[in-house]
């Protein structure tokens, strides 16, 4: 099995090979199909495993190939990766650039603990995929510096982190606050109850995969 066998795009398959990878990890060879189809998914997959490829590569694609699901008067952002961790959202930020670059998306990656100044302005401009955490995000919210109505992908990254640092009661906000209408996904090394009360909520008919 080889990325070219998994229908990506000559774009990504390219930025793939610059990596130097050869060949689909166990989790990227089951969750990159089930992403490019549409379907919500629910993944067991632990750190390590390639779990950011196997949601950035086919959400890259998703957005270059499908037309905006909730278009706007502008440009609006159209994929949200939620994470635990400054530095998990920064790594996803930095996978998304390095697979999109042939692609001609923007991304921004958001955390709080610096100045929010900055994150307003980048707001301002054109964004197609957020990268956050979710306590800065609903300071963003609450200050009306972000629309998220545009929101037709979301991931949930180590899920299971989120819930042990405490974040589920952001995180329903957050859900909150996006249109009904969208691809979930949901990434957790663990299966405990609260993280499959999440998944009962939030994904509609998921597909399962586990490493
Ligand atoms: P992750 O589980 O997403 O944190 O990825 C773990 C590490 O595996 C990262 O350093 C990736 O660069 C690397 N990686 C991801 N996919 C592959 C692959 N198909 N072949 C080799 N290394 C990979």
């Amino acid at each position: 099995m080889s990325f070219a066998d998994l229908g990506l795009l000559p774009e990504l398959l390219r930025a793939v090979e610059e990596t130097g990878y050869t060949t689909p990890t166990p989790i990227q060879q089951q969750a990159i199909p089930v992403v490019l189809s549409g379907r919500d998914l629910l993944a067991a997959a632990q750190t390590g495993t390639g779990k950011t490829a196997g949601f950035t590569l086919p959400l890259l694609q998703r957005l270059s190939t499908q037309k905006p699901l909730h278009p706007g008067q502008r440009a609006r952002i159209r994929a949200l990766v939620l994470t635990p961790t400054r530095e998990l959202a920064a790594q996803v930020g930095e996978s998304v650039d390095t697979y999109g670059k042939y692609l001609g998306l923007s991304s921004m990656v958001m955390f709080g603990g610096v100045n929010i100044n900055p994150q307003i302005s980048r707001l301002r401009q054109r964004l197609d995929i957020l990268v956050a955490t979710p306590g800065r995000l609903l300071d963003h919210a609450g200050q009306k510096t972000i629309d998220l109505g545009g929101v037709e992908l979301l991931v949930l990254d180590e899920a299971d982190r989120m819930l042990d640092m405490g974040f589920i009661r952001d995180i329903r906000r957050v859900l909150a606050l996006l249109p009904k209408q969208r691809q979930n996904l949901l990434f957790s090394a663990t299966f405990a109850a609260e993280i499959r009360d999440l998944a009962r909520g939030l994904l509609n008919d998921p597909a399962e995969v586990s490493v």
